[in-house]
């Protein structure tokens, strides 16, 4: 049996049954199913396609209503790998920032979003737009922040803390030695030199 096979079968014989008895946000609104997609299917998609970006929005929120479903039927915890800021501040209760294969800062979600302490984690959450203040200024486009640079190779990693050769705030210590993961407020861990 084929990777995408098994993993059709497994999800359908958990999905299937679960979303049965359908809630109503799954058969009208916002948030209704979109035409010719099965749960199941769904599901397979969601797997092998979402890190290429390729679903659409109304695809992509059933998916994550069907993923609410199970969690609510299976009383499951939920890992959502994703480089979508907005779907996990719409979704996510703790979140997790890695950086070249290295966690480099884990928090609440509400507390990421409003006070990140890892250059990283600032300068993707700078990369996304924010309609709300664009709105404020009147501005029809803004520019967005982008991060210099590119992702180091795992087998090639920089000395010191992987992120240096990108950070605005590097100094020499940081090309030496890597930080450690260190908790600076309850539940929010950091693994920078030089975070507040
Ligand atoms: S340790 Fe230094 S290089 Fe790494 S993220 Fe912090 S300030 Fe930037």
């Amino acid at each position: 049996m084929t990777e995408s096979a098994v993993a059709d079968a497994t999800i359908a014989s958990i999905a299937k049954p679960a979303i049965k008895p359908a809630r109503p946000h799954f058969s009208s609104g916002p948030c209704a199913k979109p035409p010719g997609w099965d749960a199941s299917k769904l599901a397979v998609e969601v797997l092998g396609r979402s890190h290429r970006s390729k679903l659409g929005k109304a695809r992509l929120q059933y998916a994550i209503d069907l993923m609410r479903e199970l969690q609510e039927t299976f009383g499951t915890a939920i890992v959502l790998i994703t480089h979508d800021m907005g779907v996990v501040a719409e979704n996510a209760d703790r979140v997790v920032v890695m950086y070249a294969g290295r966690k480099v800062e884990e928090a609440p979600a509400d507390v990421l979003f409003n006070a990140p302490g890892h250059p990283y984690t600032v300068g993707l959450l700078g990369s996304i737009p924010h309609l709300d203040q664009a709105a404020r200024s009147g501005a029809r486009r803004t520019r967005l922040n982008e991060i210099k640079g590119m992702v180091p190779s795992l087998f090639n990693l920089p000395a010191g803390c992987s992120f240096a050769p990108r950070c605005g705030l590097a100094t020499e210590r940081c090309r030496v030695e890597a930080p450690p993961l260190e908790e600076h407020r309850p539940g929010h861990f950091i693994a920078c030199w030089h975070a507040a």
